[in-house]
């Protein structure tokens, strides 16, 4: 058995440690803040077994151009940073083409598959039970053309892929969901998938599990690892750390510190941002209002909204107009009472061009290993890759998911 260093303690981090440490490994995290307060603490907290098509960039012309002239909530972009991002963007075009969007959707949807499964005794273990919500997540259509579509969509995820929907007409939704003010047109119930309440709540609560199993959680920079003969070291507020391993678990922040190592790893930031509204009538589920590209979560602190993807440099400072509009437009559906004041929440999907998340072997360095780039559905996916990674490492079979592995990528 090995000494690991993990780098992040986001879900993905957290997850590697507790995977490492339940193979027999020695684990510290290692993380500037704690456990769960970057992107895996505002999220929307769904755990989606329906996500088995990771988000394709669009290849119509009329998508694109509304995109471009900014006529849709859901995607904002500005000229500078999306043109850093070309390059990667370009490639993650090219791999939303039908064809190649319909293969990666094949590991994707195996990944989804095990979500919940793996999810369960970690949740379990950490007793936080009563902030998951097991009764599926709703997209709700404004319009027939994309109400329709959707539906044909849901018959085929559950033909290819077994992902059990309920087709809802709206004023029968709306009858189900009293929070309602006014009826969609039309309603997608996914209905295997599970939401939580605080996803940094959870996040912090593995991490607490990971502890309490003997594992060591320690404040410092992941910028000061260095490569020594035998390993790895970080400098952290209670010391120097050593260890033969390291898992990159940075979530966006990975490519930064890869750089030093000579890896150019190409990444498409997504940023979104939430804000908290009063509760006034209790909202069952979380749901996706399409047309507007935001999702209202029933959380710990009230009405959690979230917004699309904005395509910002990952420092860029908040500018939250997505989340405004996204709001006005939600309240003709739901109601919504005053905003919680707190601070302007803001996190970044770490998307890989080809969707995918990255976990295995660094390609020109032994004993290092990534675990990044898990885009739209890090808070969903992080135990079931932190599996893969740690049976990666122990060169088993299942852990050999050529797609998902560095060197056929970077
Ligand atoms: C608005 C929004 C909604 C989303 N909704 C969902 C959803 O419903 N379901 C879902 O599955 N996913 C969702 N996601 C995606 C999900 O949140 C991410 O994929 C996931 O949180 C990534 O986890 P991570 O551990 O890789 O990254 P993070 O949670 O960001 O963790 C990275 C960690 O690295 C640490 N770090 C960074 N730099 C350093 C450094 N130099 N030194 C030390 N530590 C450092 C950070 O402090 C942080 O703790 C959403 C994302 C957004 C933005």
């Amino acid at each position: 058995m090995a000494e690991f260093i993990v780098l992040g303690a986001g879900m993905v981090g957290i997850s590697s440690a507790l995977a490492l440490q339940e193979a027999g490994h020695t684990v510290t995290v290692v993380d500037r803040t704690q456990p769960g307060l970057e992107t895996s603490f505002g999220n929307a907290g769904i755990i989606q077994t329906e996500a088995v098509e990771p988000y394709a960039l669009p290849q119509d012309l009329s998508t694109l151009w509304r995109y471009a002239i900014g006529h849709t909530n859901d995607v904002l972009w500005e000229l500078a940073p999306t043109l850093r991002m070309a390059p990667a963007l370009w490639r993650y075009f090219l791999n939303s083409a039908t064809d190649k969007h319909r293969k990666i959707s094949t590991t994707y949807a195996k990944l989804a598959a095990l979500a919940t499964a793996d999810h369960a005794p970690l949740i379990d273990a950490s007793n936080s039970d009563t902030l998951i919500i097991r009764n599926g997540l709703a997209m709700l259509y404004r319009d027939e053309v994309s109400f329709d579509k959707e539906k044909a969509r849901a018959e085929r995820l559950e033909r290819e892929f077994g992902v059990r929907s309920r087709i809802v007409d709206g004023q029968a939704y709306q009858l189900e969901e009293s929070a309602l003010k006014q009826a969609p047109v039309g309603a997608v119930h996914w209905l295997d998938s599970w939401s939580c309440k605080d996803p940094g709540g959870l996040t912090q609560a593995y991490a607490t599990l990971f502890e309490q199993r003997g594992g060591r959680l320690l404040k410092g920079d992941a910028n000061s690892l260095t490569q020594t003969t035998t390993g790895w070291v970080v400098k952290t507020e209670q010391g120097i750390v050593n260890a033969e391993q390291v898992v990159i678990a940075l979530g966006p922040w990975s490519p930064e510190l890869l750089k030093r190592f000579g890896y150019n790893i190409p990444m498409v930031y997504k940023r979104g941002y939430h804000g908290h509204y009063q509760e006034t009538t209790p909202l069952n589920r979380p749901f996706l209002d399409v047309a507007n590209g935001v999702l209202a979560a029933p959380m710990s602190r009230g009405i959690r909204v979230t917004t699309g993807a904005a395509l910002v440099d990952l420092n860029a400072t908040a500018e939250p107009k997505q989340l405004q509009r996204g709001v006005s437009a939600l309240k003709t559906l739901l109601e919504l009472g005053e905003r919680i004041q707190e601070d302007q929440w803001f996190g970044t999907r770490p998307c890989m061009p080809d969707m995918l998340p990255v976990v295995g072997k660094a390609p020109k360095h032994e004993r290092m290993w990534f675990h990044f780039g898990h885009g739209h559905q890090g808070f969903t996916q992080g135990p079931t890759t932190a599996k893969i990674l740690v049976a990666n490492i122990a060169g088993e079979k299942e852990g050999q998911w050529a797609p998902l592995e560095p060197s056929a990528r970077f």
